[in-house]
C-alpha cells in the first residue's frame, strides 16, 4: 500500500521506516527497493484486507489524480469482521476501486455488496482477445425501440416481434435497411469482441470504466434484450470522468 501512518500522520513509505497500517493497526515496514514501487508491507503475516492486489505504476498514476484523503480509504465489514481498504473512496460517497488483475466472480460479488456506490476502474491492457470494433448508433436510441442487436461481430439487428414470437429465422437486417438508416450514427458507442472474456466482467452489477491507456475510458455496458443481453462499450473521457470524481 502506499500510505501508512508514521508519526501519526498519513505517510508514504521512506527508507527504513516502520509505520502502523491505517486498516488494521499492525506494524509496517517501508519497502523502498529499486524493483518494486516503493510501499508498505505488514511485518508479520498479513491479516489485513484480503481483496487488496499488489500495486503497480497504473495503480499509482491513478491514485494521484484524486485527492490525497480520496486515496486508500479504510473500512471494517463488521458482518465478515475484514477490514478493507478501497483504493479511491470520494468525499460524495462513492468507491472506485482500481483493478489491475483477474478477480473471481466471488469476490467481485463480495465487493459490491460491501461498497454501497462501488465503480470498477480495469486495466484493459491485461484482457486476452478483446478487440473495440466499429462504432454503433446509441443502443437506446428511440429508433431502435422495436429491435434488438444480434449478438454477432457484424453490426446487424432483428425485429423485436421476431424475438417476441421466437421466430427461428427473423430476417437479420442491417443498417442500409430502410427501416434502419435513418438511426442517426455515433462515435460515443462501440462494439467489441473479446474471445476470452473476464466471466466476473460480464456479470459484473456496478459500473465498469476500462483502461486501453490515452485520454478515453470505455464505459462496459449492457443492453437489455429478448433475444439475449447485447454489451457494448461507451466512450468516456478520461477528463470527464475525472471531472466528476476526482473533485474534493
Ligand atoms: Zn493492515
Amino acid at each position: 500500500m502506499q500510505y501508512a501512518l508514521l508519526n501519526g500522520c498519513k505517510a508514504e513509505a521512506v527508507r527504513g521506516a516502520q509505520g502502523i497500517c491505517m486498516c488494521c493497526g499492525q506494524k509496517v515496514i517501508a519497502k523502498c527497493g529499486s524493483i518494486n514501487i516503493k510501499h508498505w508491507a505488514h511485518a508479520v503475516a498479513d491479516r489485513c484486507d484480503s481483496w487488496w492486489e499488489n500495486e503497480t505504476i497504473w495503480h499509482r498514476e491513478w491514485k494521484a489524480e484524486f485527492p490525497v484523503n480520496f486515496r486508500e480509504v479504510n473500512f471494517f465489514d463488521e458482518k465478515l469482521l475484514e477490514f478493507h481498504r478501497a483504493d479511491i473512496h470520494t468525499a460524495a460517497g462513492i468507491t472506485i476501486e482500481l483493478q489491475n488483475s483477474a478477480i473471481s466472480l466471488t469476490e467481485l460479488q463480495a465487493r459490491e455488496a460491501f461498497y454501497p456506490k462501488l465503480i470498477w476502474l480495469v486495466n484493459g491492457l491485461k484482457f486476452k482477445g478483446f478487440k473495440i470494433l466499429k462504432s454503433i448508433p446509441d443502443p437506446h436510441h428511440p429508433a431502435l425501440d422495436d429491435f434488438e442487436f444480434c449478438l454477432s461481430e457484424h453490426l446487424s439487428m432483428i425485429r423485436k416481434i421476431d424475438a417476441l414470437t421466437q421466430n427461428p429465422n427473423p430476417a437479420i437486417l442491417n443498417f442500409y435497411h430502410q427501416d434502419l438508416k435513418s438511426v442517426p450514427v455515433s462515435t460515443a458507442f462501440y462494439a467489441f469482441s473479446w474471445r476470452h472474456p473476464h466471466q466476473a466482467w460480464m456479470q459484473v452489477s456496478c459500473p465498469v470504466f476500462i483502461d486501453f491507456g490515452g485520454h478515453f475510458l470505455y464505459r462496459l455496458r449492457k443492453r437489455y434484450q429478448i433475444s439475449g443481453h447485447y454489451s457494448y462499450l461507451q466512450l468516456v473521457s478520461k477528463k470527464s470522468f475525472l471531472a466528476k470524481y476526482a473533485i474534493g
